[in-house]
């Protein structure tokens, strides 16, 4: 654990100095929790939409894309339940003054036994090999009946007491858990309560007239008020979905973990109407569709799980989570939520408007169900620069830094160099490059050595280095050099395009 947070650390280092991404304000020491992507992170979350959207809108015939507003009508939260709902429940410690969501030290306190059964499976692996059955080691290890058992209690007193907001409840099975301050390492616990995570501002700026309006917590609700002008002009017949990508605001208890936990951040969501009664065949395809979209990047198949909810939030009849691997351990990257038909029919009632589909084939209206799909663009990249990140050992005391991204995602898809300053090697350069920047986003490196500029190119993941050198003037070839192998291979010009293109494309992501 202490090793994977270091390369948290490295992490953060990384992406700062080779411009993934910086603290934000800086230059007036940052503000906590809220980070700027710079002109590679800029690159990189932009491909990972793209990936997305292509995935979601363009693969799928009944699903169209929207960009609704931040700010939305204030009856809206009323109606989705955020302003009674949207709170989390808060703890602090007398002693070192730490606030903590009271549900995530409990959860992390559940962790550590899963990890004692995890240990115990490993060690059974090693000692019995290919004759270990794991399924009947779970079934019947006194020790691991044990930690279960105690998983599965922990497990219900949870969803007893937060399902009922019980937060003496909460409070009452931390004391009992003896659950103790990371910090202070004391039990000296104050009161569990609820706290709003949603920001608000004034709108108008005549003070009488300014009425309170919130930044939106979530991206789903501008689809759900829109829900009716997309079917109707789109013509859009059930199943059908409507997708977005944009910010949203929450005013975390605790923000940590570098882009992981931000008050600001990005959502790419998707919602599936569905007729009443579907809804869980719908929910099964998009958990296995949504978990295909990921393990096809190749980050490793082994770095996700799904988690089924305990506490469902107040909308929802089913909700999974796909957990990564990330440097801190498997945490929440997606969420799936079966969230029946509790928005919709919230938004009549508080609205007065209809929001209804006649169904030709049932020949009857009714209000949908809605299954959504819900991942965070920030995590989504810490996912992929933390599994791409590597330090390589290279024999001879050498290392080299790597981001060994997937292809597709990369900033840059090539960078061409000429091998001198001189005897007309840049004019060629520049040459091939303006033929491959139409189609790739390329880079121009003139500076220092060979090797040293194929090292900043391995840094920051592009995929392919092309050298021009004094070969290239008599025969019009060119080495290419791949970032993973750091093999080179001489290729004619002309067929540049073909090779990075076959690399870099995302048509084999989407297949
Ligand atoms: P968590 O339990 O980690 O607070 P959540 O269950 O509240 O997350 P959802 O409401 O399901 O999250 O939001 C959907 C997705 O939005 C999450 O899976 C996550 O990727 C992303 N997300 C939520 N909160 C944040 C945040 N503060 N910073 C970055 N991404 C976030």
């Amino acid at each position: 654990m202490e090793q994977k947070e270091d390369n948290l650390k490295d992490i953060i280092s990384h992406a700062k100095e080779y411009g993934f991404v910086f603290p934000s304000s800086e230059i007036y020491d940052g503000l906590s929790a809220t980070y700027d992507y710079g002109q590679l992170g800029a690159e990189l979350k932009n491909n990972i939409k793209s990936y997305w959207w292509k995935s979601m809108v363009q693969m799928h015939e009944n699903i169209v894309g929207i960009d609704a507003a931040i700010f939305m009508h204030p009856k809206t939260w009323k109606a989705s339940g955020h302003v009674d709902a949207f709170n989390d429940p808060l703890i602090d410690n007398k002693d070192s003054k730490k606030r903590y969501r009271a549900d995530v030290l409990i959860e992390e306190h559940m962790e550590k036994y899963r990890n004692k059964i995890n240990k115990d499976v490993a060690k059974g692996k090693k000692r019995f090999g290919d004759d270990f059955d794991v399924e009947q080691f779970l079934a019947t290890n006194p020790n691991v009946l044990r930690n279960q058992a105690k998983i599965d209690d922990i497990e219900k007193r949870m969803r007893e007491t937060l399902g009922e907001n019980d937060l003496e409840g909460v409070y009452n099975l931390i004391m009992d858990l003896g659950i103790v301050c990371p910090i202070s390492g004391s039990k000296n616990w104050t009161e569990v309560r609820q706290f709003n995570l949603m920001f608000s501002t004034e709108l108008g700026s005549v003070a009488g007239d300014a009425s309170t309006i919130y930044l939106r917590p979530e991206t789903a609700q501008g689809i759900f008020v829109n829900y009716l002008n997309v079917q109707k002009t789109g013509r859009m017949k059930i199943p059908f979905g409507i997708a977005q990508i944009g910010k949203a605001f929450r005013n975390e208890i605790i923000a940590r973990q570098f882009i992981f936990r931000m008050r600001e951040f990005e959502q790419m969501e998707m919602q599936f109407f569905v007729r009443p009664g579907e809804e869980m065949k719908w929910y099964e395809y998009w958990k296995e569709h949504r978990i295909n979209w990921h393990k096809k990047l190749g980050l490793g198949d082994e770095n996700y799980r799904f988690h089924d909810h305990i506490k469902l939030a107040h909308y929802a009849n089913a909700a999974a989570d796909i957990e990564f691997n990330f440097p801190m351990g498997f945490k929440e990257l997606e969420g799936i939520h079966s969230r029946t038909d509790f928005d919709l029919k919230s938004h009549e009632e508080h609205s007065g408007k209809k929001l209804q589909y006649f169904d030709p084939e049932l020949n009857e209206n009714y209000v949908p169900y809605v299954v959504e799909t819900s991942i965070g663009l920030d995590r989504m990249f810490l996912a992929v620069l933390s599994s791409s990140y590597q330090m390589e050992d290279l024999g001879d005391g050498k290392q080299r830094a790597v981001l060994s991204l997937p292809p597709a995602l990369a900033p840059y898809k090539a960078a061409v160099m000429p091998l001198t300053k001189k005897d007309g090697l840049p004019e060629k350069a520049r040459e091939i490059m303006n033929t491959l920047k139409f189609d790739f986003n390329c880079v121009y490196d003139e500076k220092d050595s060979a090797g040293k500029r194929y090292r900043r190119q391995d840094a920051i993941g592009t995929p392919y280095c092309v050298m021009v050198d004094h070969q290239t003037l008599e025969d019009n070839t060119v080495t290419i050099r791949d970032r993973d192998t750091m093999e080179q291979e001489r290729v004619a010009v002309d067929q540049l395009p073909q090779i990075i293109g076959d690399k870099v494309s995302m048509t084999h992501l989407l297949k």
